[in-house]
């Protein structure tokens, strides 16, 4: 069911609790509202149910009662791409008419996907497509959920598999900044992990952030899920102006939280990664900077060759930059390998992600949207 106008509350983005309140305020018996609760949490987040007629162990009386009551929304794909590479890209249009994009990256026996939790970005670092655009706001938990259900729809994986899955890992690096949106952000990757559901593991989970050091420790004690830094700079006047919330929080601040961390040990290592820029941070100075900085911290690095888009104000280093880059690091005893781009042909790769409407509009008023953050 496509999720345009419709004011009947979406049980997508509802954890247990919510749907038992829900239910109680929907008159339902007060001892049942939590079997009941259950039941339509296992249909939704386990079998991937889209409607109330699929739920068959429901009596077709009470399936007709939550059919007038509730929905089980999922946004309408705007537009569906498969990469040569079999990466595939989502656009997911929301009620409001907002759009995200959502990417799975397959490997031989498993995949991860990068999931959005904002329209756009309010952070403005100078070579992410996404921080170009103008128009933002935070998804909600229903949103950010729902994009692993759309996938799984897709990729035919219903109910949750218990053995291998090819949509095994969830990375929150599409869009936005997951921790400028911590509450829904959170909230929805709590339903993720729920074992009666999708039950993905918080191993298999990875938080990228660009240094919203005040809520870094939270999400490691409250979550659990592994940490990625967009780090990019090793000094604070170059951090400055690649990633622009260093103005706010330091280096050194930033990496004060690393350190204590809650969720990283040697067996989950913080992952740093490096956006490779041309005569910009990757001479092998600079390579031996970043092993001097990350030294005490479990750690592995991860060097990402700059995705160009139209108008990008920077290059990709050369490739013996960065194998020479790579090197450094690796000596220093990090594994650090170079990400192969994958889905560059759909525009799909790392820091590409903008709304195809967003660029439509931009391209036909040639003028900056409203900002709304
Ligand atoms: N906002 C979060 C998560 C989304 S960005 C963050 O910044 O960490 C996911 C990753 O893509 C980040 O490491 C980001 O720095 C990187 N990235 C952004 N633009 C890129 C580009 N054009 N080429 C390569 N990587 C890019
Ligand atoms: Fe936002 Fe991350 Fe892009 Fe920076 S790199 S603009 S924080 S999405």
């Amino acid at each position: 069911m496509a999720d345009g106008f419709d004011a009947r509350p979406n049980l997508i983005g509802m954890d247990r609790d919510d749907i038992a309140a829900a239910l109680l305020d929907a008159g339902e018996d007060a001892s049942k509202v939590r079997m009941r609760a259950n039941q339509l949490f296992h249909w939704i987040y386990y079998r991937g149910a889209r409607d109330f007629s699929e739920m068959t162990s429901i009596s077709k009386a009470w399936r007709a009662d939550l059919h007038e009551r509730f929905r089980i929304g999922r946004p309408e794909v705007s537009s569906y791409q498969q990469s040569e590479d079999g990466t595939r890209k989502w656009l997911m249009r929301f009620a409001d008419g907002h759009e995200a994009e959502t990417v799975h990256i397959p490997e031989a026996d498993r995949g991860a996907l990068c999931v959005s939790s904002q329209v756009g970005c309010t952070l403005t670092c100078s070579f992410c497509h996404t921080g170009t655009q103008k128009l933002v706001r935070n998804l909600t938990v229903g949103e950010i959920v729902a994009q692993m259900l759309v996938a799984r729809d897709t990729i035919g994986e219903w109910p949750s598999p218990r053995g291998e899955r090819m949509i095994s890992n969830i990375v929150m690096m599409g869009m936005g900044e997951p921790l400028l949106n911590y509450e829904n952000v959170a909230k929805a990757l709590k339903i993720v992990m729920d074992g009666e559901g999708i039950s993905l593991s918080k191993r298999r989970i990875t938080l990228s952030t660009s240094g919203v050091v005040p809520l870094i420790e939270r999400c490691g004690r409250e979550l659990e899920v592994n940490l990625a830094i967009s780090l990019h700079a090793v000094n604070d006047e170059l951090r400055d102006v690649l990633v622009p919330i260093n103005r706010k929080h330091p280096i050194r601040e930033l990496l004060d939280a690393c350190r204590t961390y809650p969720a990283a040990n040697n067996a989950r290592r913080i992952t740093w990664e490096y956006v490779m820029l041309d005569g910009i941070n990757d001479s092998p100075a600079e390579a031996r900077e970043l092993v001097r900085l990350i030294k005490g911290i479990p750690s592995k690095v991860n060097l990402i060759p700059f995705n160009p888009w139209p108008g990008a104000p920077y290059a990709c280093s050369k490739p013996e930059a960065i194998e020479k880059f790579a090197k450094i690091v690796n000596d220093a005893g990090y594994s650090s390998p170079v990400r192969t781009p994958r889905g560059r042909d759909i525009m799909a790769a790392c820091g590409q992600l903008k709304s195809a409407s967003e660029r439509g509009r931009r391209e036909k008023t040639g003028a900056a949207e409203i900002v709304q953050a």
